[in-house]
């Protein structure tokens, strides 16, 4: 509630004089004020915070060109529901193109890989559909090289295949059509091919550079063709990492396994990820236990491109995660805990930030009207500051009764809001009948002030003060400017008062 803030600020005891734009964010001031307003106060953490701040464990500035090797490209695939994805990946992980050893059992892990006959090798994302894929983009993370947009030859162009164009577009990374059910009669590729120039998907043979190959996930055609076209793009792409240095990554699933605990399948971007390796990702860190790759094997490393299963994290990861390796389980502590710390300094930071603007923006207020008061001495411009404020509220006489002497300026302070309100509510059905006309110089909260004094004595005003109380300091202000000070906590005691003071004012019968 600002209004307390600002009520608080203007009741702090401030030779206004002395106030320069500076001056009004005075700690001193704002401290007052913000514990008057019952507002949460975070200076010393937010210094803390900024002392800490180096604490945390960054990505490696970009490699040195000269130390960058050729790596495999991740692929990820796309499509219209019921085109096909899924059974072109179970297709890709079975196919012939696949050269995996024999005994291993095939695991969805998030990411598997083939292996072409000369030796090239892709890496397939296999985490469903766009999800995946827009929530690491949200994250500003990008595991993909390349999209292979699934399209059926007997559906065409639909909803999910127009998304799935410029979630890849928008992400820049380029594509491979793979028309998909060529097998089946009605297909007709050529009708695919024509419909994805509307969307700016210019195939070849239009003349654009977007290879189309004709598929059948579910007989296996074409599969090498369409393996062979993502490597020829991976080569056009000079798809580059460091097999060496600190390990970076990225986090495609997380999962909880009942054996091995928390476990996640890790993309690794640069280095070369192995057994004993102390990874941060997110809030938690791992000491690499054991690497799995999709057929449930142990491997002993993992280069750029490679996805392999994590086994050794603390708590769970989330998919999208960065991971990042450190030197030792001591920072990687470190690094967790000051993340943690930064996340909760982060909540409070933008908690604070939202305070601060309100205040500026009262503040900036309450400056512009300073500046129009100059002309004023201290006194006047104190009074008119806080009828400014007030405004809405004030009961202005009019100039024939405050020439005749019949208005009576006031000052109400009370305990909380209920109370001054209700004695402002029975001031306003009082004011429109009578003769004597009231002039609330200012209401609020709290004990009697100073500045509500110095105000009272400056417009000849009495203050009315509900609970609340006057301290012997403010009590001898007061009696030595002359100023009446009407305390009561019995509220009709103190309109009985006021209404007597009132009637002392209106004119004599004659
Ligand atoms: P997804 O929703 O894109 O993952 O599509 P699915 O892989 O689940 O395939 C949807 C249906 O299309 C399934 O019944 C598949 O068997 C069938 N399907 C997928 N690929 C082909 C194909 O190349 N030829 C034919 N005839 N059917 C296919």
């Amino acid at each position: 509630d600002f209004d307390h803030v600002l009520e608080a600020l203007l009741n702090t005891p401030v030779d206004l004089d002395a106030l320069t734009p500076d001056s009004v964010l005075d700690e001193r001031w704002i401290k007052e004020a913000v514990t008057r307003s019952g507002m949460k106060f975070r200076w010393a953490k937010l210094s803390e915070s900024r002392e800490r701040a180096n604490r945390d464990v960054l990505p490696r500035p970009p490699a040195d060109p000269s130390q960058l090797t050729p790596r495999p490209p991740v692929v990820t695939i796309m499509g219209h529901v019921d085109h096909g994805k899924t059974t072109l990946l179970d297709s890709l992980r079975k196919s012939q193109i696949v050269s995996t050893e024999a005994g291993g059992i095939t695991q969805h892990i998030g990411a598997f890989l083939v292996q072409l006959p000369s030796g090239e090798r892709i890496t397939f994302l296999d985490t469903p559909g766009h999800a995946a894929f827009s929530s690491m983009r949200a994250r500003g993370a990008n595991a993909t090289d390349i999209v292979v947009l699934v399209v059926a030859a007997d559906d065409g162009v639909m909803n999910q295949t127009v998304e799935s164009i410029q979630h890849a577009k928008r992400a820049n990374v380029p594509m491979i059509v793979a028309v998909n059910k060529c097998d089946k009669p009605q297909a007709d590729p050529q009708r695919v091919k024509q419909e994805l120039l509307a969307h700016d998907v210019v195939c070849e043979e239009f003349g654009g550079d977007v290879q189309a190959i004709h598929v059948s996930a579910l007989k296996g055609d074409n599969l090498l063709a369409l393996a062979e076209a993502t490597v020829a793009l991976a080569e056009v792409l000079e798809l580059k990492a460091e097999p060496s240095g600190a390990v970076e990554g990225l986090i495609i699933e997380s999962r909880t396994d009942r054996g091995k605990g928390p476990v996640t399948t890790a993309i690794v971007q640069r280095g070369t990820l192995k057994r004993g390796c102390v990874l941060v990702a997110g809030r938690s860190w791992a000491k690499v236990r054991f690497l799995f790759d999709e057929n449930g094997r142990t491997v002993a490393e993992a280069g750029p491109s490679a996805a392999v299963e994590v086994v050794g994290w603390k708590e769970l990861p989330s998919a999208g995660d960065v991971f990042l390796e450190v030197e030792s389980e001591q920072r990687a502590r470190e690094a967790v805990e000051w993340r943690s710390y930064a996340e909760e300094q982060q909540k409070l930071t933008e908690e604070q930030d939202a305070i601060e603007l309100k205040q500026q923006l009262h503040l900036d207020q309450y400056r512009k009207q300073r500046e129009g008061l100059t002309h004023l001495s201290w006194r006047q411009r104190k009074a008119a500051l806080y009828r400014e404020n007030r405004k809405q509220f004030a009961v202005r006489p009019s100039e024939k009764t405050q020439r005749e002497g019949r208005s009576l300026p006031l000052i109400i302070k009370g305990d909380v809001d209920g109370s001054v309100e209700a004695i402002l509510n029975l001031l306003d059905s009082y004011d429109a009948q009578q003769q004597c006309e009231l002039e609330l110089l200012h209401f609020g909260i709290g004990d009697i002030s100073e500045n509500d004094v110095i105000m009272a004595q400056t417009f000849s005003g009495s203050i009315y003060g509900f609970n609340v109380a006057a301290s012997r300091p403010i009590q001898q202000l007061a009696a030595r400017h002359g100023v009446p000070l009407r305390l009561h906590s019995i509220i009709y005691k103190l309109v009985d008062e006021l209404k007597a003071e009132l009637s002392s004012k209106l004119p004599p019968l004659l």
